[in-house]
């Protein structure tokens, strides 16, 4: 099989002997030309028509009232949750199978991170592991948020990540936060493209954040966009990623302690080009998913499909391999033979700075990390 699987990825990409990363760019619409704007206009930085364009290009796109474009994800996921109400010394849940920054994020705010299992038909947060835990843990007093009955702290928001394009059960999970009066911060940051029961994600709590790092599906080099629906919070998000700056012709006068999180006009220039490609790049990601998911039907390993009810966009693949012996197997071979394929990332409750949080029995979380092996993933384009 491994010899078979590495000729059939090497058939996909027409890519007889090179290295064959993971999820590398794909520019193939204007911008070189978008780019050539900025510098012949001198808007290069943090002034100039292609971020409000970028901005409304993912507005229009996910269906969010509002989009507001920062320097990463990181920094979006920081404000999101922010203006979320999160506070010092307050908890917010989230998935143990995810990218480091959705905790770091939470870390940022002064809060900390509780640790819940992930469903295996979604790779994203249960809504049954949320509903136990907080059944078990909190109580609503007379106060807006729930309280931790043991640590006595708030419970203020809580991070579904769609791992890999995959959508979370937004439905059942909302009607759990909901009732205790939860806030929701969407980790869309590997799911543009991605959609729950017609609705893009990002767009169904307080909050959605998207990324354009490099190895997403769409990239400004790096950069992030806060979504939501709320034309304050917008203001005040754009307010606090450039500096808390009071409008004035000439004075310097802040009225928060902001933050440099804006994103700079040559990355948007990026950005709208690669907007109008969005659609024709997901296309080819699905009929790569397609591929690749009739060619393991007769394998050893498991395809894993976009869950019901969702239209994934598939930003990496996945393959659940037996055990972990297995899965190191087939890491190692295909690595060895310029074939990029990685694991999922360590739980964040086995990393030092999270080995002391709040978990439930992240059985699942466990299962998964010791199978899934992520396959390069990268839209297939005819380049002349
Ligand atoms: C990529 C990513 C982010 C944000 O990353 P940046 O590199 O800061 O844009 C956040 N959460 C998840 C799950 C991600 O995959």
């Amino acid at each position: 099989m491994p010899d078979k699987l590495i000729a059939f990825i090497r058939s996909l990409y027409n890519e007889p002997e090179a290295f064959i990363p993971l999820h590398d760019p794909r520019f193939i619409g204007n911008e070189k030309k978008y780019l050539m704007e900025c510098i012949d206009s001198n808007f290069v930085s943090s002034v100039g028509e292609f971020v409000g364009r970028f901005e409304k290009m993912c507005a229009e796109y996910t269906g969010a009232k509002y989009a507001v474009a920062t320097v990463n994800g990181t920094a979006a996921l920081h404000i999101a949750l922010q203006l979320a109400g999160v506070q010092r010394d307050d908890e917010v849940i989230t998935q143990a199978l995810t990218f480091i920054a959705t905790a770091n994020a939470i870390s940022y705010t002064g809060a900390e991170p509780v640790f819940l299992d992930v469903d295996r038909d979604t790779l994203g947060i249960a809504p049954t592991a949320v509903s136990k835990w907080l059944k078990e843990n909190v109580e609503l007093h007379n106060t807006p948020h729930p309280i931790n009955k043991k640590t006595g702290r708030r419970v203020a928001a809580c991070i579904p990540m769609h791992t890999f394009g995959h959508p979370v059960k937004l439905d059942e999970l909302k009607e759990v936060l909901d009732k205790y009066n939860i806030p929701m911060v969407e980790d869309a940051a590997e799911s543009i493209g991605s959609y729950y029961k017609g609705k893009h994600t990002g767009t169904s709590g307080s909050f959605g954040i998207l990324s354009f790092n490099g190895n997403k599906v769409i990239t400004t080099g790096g950069g992030g966009m806060i979504l939501t629906n709320n034309e304050e919070t917008a203001l005040m998000a754009k307010h606090l990623t450039t500096q808390a700056k009071v409008p004035h012709a000439w004075e310097y006068k802040h009225d928060h302690i902001g933050y440099n999180y804006r994103l700079i006009n040559i990355a948007a220039a990026l950005g709208c080009a690669q907007m109008e490609k969005l659609d024709h790049l997901l296309e080819l990601k699905r009929e790569l998913a397609e591929k690749y998911r009739n060619f393991f039907k007769s394998s050893e390993f498991e395809f894993f499909s976009e869950p019901e009810h969702c239209k994934s966009n598939y930003w990496l693949n996945v393959l659940i391999t037996k055990d972990r012996q297995e899965r190191n197997k087939l890491l190692e071979y295909t690595n060895k033979n310029g074939i990029m394929c990685r694991p999922v990332w360590e739980p964040m409750n086995r990393l030092p700075m999270y080995a002391h949080c709040q978990t439930d029995g992240l059985e699942n979380t466990a299962w998964l990390a010791d199978r899934i092996v992520n396959i390069p993933s990268a839209a297939v384009v005819n380049r002349e």
